[in-house]
């Protein structure tokens, strides 16, 4: 499989490289050149599968030509053993035709464990390969940080530079990152806010003369690997409810439009989806595209769902080029435009993307209320960033005979104080494998607002 850039200018890659590029050097995000497509007859022999089985299946295509299979099996397999569900994704009812897909049974709670944990071992892999090691460099306002850690801890390969705003994670997700050890992992808590960091990061990838020669890798939402991995669940929760022959329709709170571009590739891969629902909080640019075809960067809210606090969607993007008719001279100068100015795009384009997706934004105050809803409904408690997924289910669902599947994406225990909020005595406790978080030594070094700080203490790590 070939990797091709949205904006249309940069080299086709391949697996392996697209796995350590990030960004493509025309500024767009790779996507694969075609799709592989499953037959009716092909994903009913799926159906028996377990996960990892199924993700080895359903990715197969993906990393073909790069990872032999018995070795893509093994990586696959270690992968999925890392969590503490034996169904890795279990589905869970909450009425009739209702559902949730549990994606927080991975080690940091959390869906991006299900892309991080495969891509740390996937770049393990293509490194101790090419005998090469690398830097990893992330900024974090939340679950990020700590998936992101815990995916590469054990690459010897690979030093892991996580920066954070000081004082702006909350305690658990700070916790989460600075009590792993090991002397390949260093966080960084930047005397700044979450957008600090990220221009910290991204000015350090556009000059990596610091680092001497030693390559700089991203591990954020725009890696393809990621998206590739989050595919999988769709079709393991679609025929575990029925598909091929039946439709399903799936809620997903989204911030980056990872998640959910996940989902429509599912879609375009044979999964019978009848629908995706774009989930947000009050940073709603999403849905205001969808409703109104306006893409209007407005400022960053701080919200109880912090996960999806984001200004612009990131992932947006790999959608506009397949709405363009995969043509990145079109994408490139709408991307450029977007930079100074609100756009709208053709009514035909923006009419094709309504056919398949709906969109609700949800305030605090509706989140916390779903909290507590659905608490006296099921006893279950959910997280945030699920419970905006659960409203946005119910406001926009169309059809009772189809499954509503709502991804949850976070464990409620990751955030306390918006449990706490909803009036919920019974307080979600930490599973078992992380029962002493609050007890573990926390390592990170305090850095000033300041680039060269964050890399002249990268340079005293790398070379000691
Ligand atoms: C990252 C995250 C999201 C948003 O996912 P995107 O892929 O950015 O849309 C939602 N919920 C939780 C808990 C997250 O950590």
């Amino acid at each position: 499989m070939k990797y091709i850039s949205t904006r249309g200018k940069a080299p086709a890659l391949s697996f392996e490289e697209v796995l350590l590029a990030g960004l493509a050097s025309d500024g767009g995000l790779y996507v694969p050149e075609f799709m592989p497509r499953f037959t009716p007859e092909q994903m009913n022999a799926l159906r028996t599968l377990s996960y990892d089985q199924l993700a080895i299946e359903i990715m197969y295509p993906f990393v073909e030509g790069c990872v032999p299979r018995g070795d893509f099996t093994d990586i696959v397999e270690d992968t999925y053993d890392s969590f503490a569900h034996v169904a890795v994704a279990p589905l869970k009812q909450l009425a009739a035709n209702e559902w949730t897909l549990e994606l927080f049974h991975g080690p940091t709670l959390a869906f991006k464990d299900f892309a991080l944990q495969l891509l740390g071992r996937l770049v393990n892999y293509v490194l101790e390969k090419r005998q090469q090691r690398v830097a990893i460099l992330g900024a974090t306002s939340g679950d990020t940080g700590s998936a992101a850690i815990e995916g590469c801890r054990h690459s010897k390969w690979v030093d892991v530079f996580i920066l954070h705003p000081h004082q702006k994670v909350s305690e658990v997700q700070r916790r989460q990152m600075t009590t792993v050890a090991g002397d390949n992992v260093h966080n960084l808590a930047v005397e700044g806010n979450f957008d600090d960091c990220q221009r910290m990061v991204k000015a350090s990838f556009g000059d990596q003369s610091f680092l001497n020669g030693l390559p700089l890798v991203a591990v954020n939402s725009i890696n393809w690997c990621r998206i590739m991995a989050q595919i999988v669940y769709y079709f393991y929760a679609g025929l575990s409810l029925g598909a091929p022959a039946r439709s399903v329709a799936f809620s997903v709170p989204t911030g980056n439009f990872g998640d959910i571009y996940a989902g429509y590739l599912a879609r375009n891969m044979g999964l019978p989806i009848s629908r995706l629902i774009i989930a947000t909080n009050r940073n709603d640019i999403l849905h205001r595209f969808l409703s109104q075809n306006l893409y209007h960067m407005a400022p960053l809210a701080h919200t109880i769902s912090p996960s999806m606090d984001i200004v612009v969607s990131s992932n947006f993007e790999r959608l506009l080029f397949d709405l363009h008719g995969r043509d990145g001279a079109q994408v490139a100068a709408l991307m450029e435009k977007m930079n100074h100015e609100d756009v709208s795009i053709e009514p035909y384009r923006w009419n094709f993307a309504r056919e398949l997706f709906d969109s609700c934004a949800v305030s605090d105050e509706m989140t916390l209320a779903t909290i507590k809803q659905i608490y006296e409904e099921t006893g279950e408690v959910l997280d945030p960033h699920t419970a905006i997924g659960v409203y946005a289910a119910r406001a926009c669902r169309q059809d009772s005979a189809t499954p509503m599947v709502t991804l949850a994406t976070a464990h409620a225990a990751k955030f306390p104080e918006a449990i706490e909020k909803a009036g919920l005595e019974q307080r979600a406790g930490l599973p078992k494998h992380l029962a002493d978080l609050y007890e573990r030594d926390e390592r990170f070094t305090v850095v000033p607002n300041d680039v060269k700080a964050v890399q002249s203490f990268m340079q005293k790590q790398l070379n000691p």
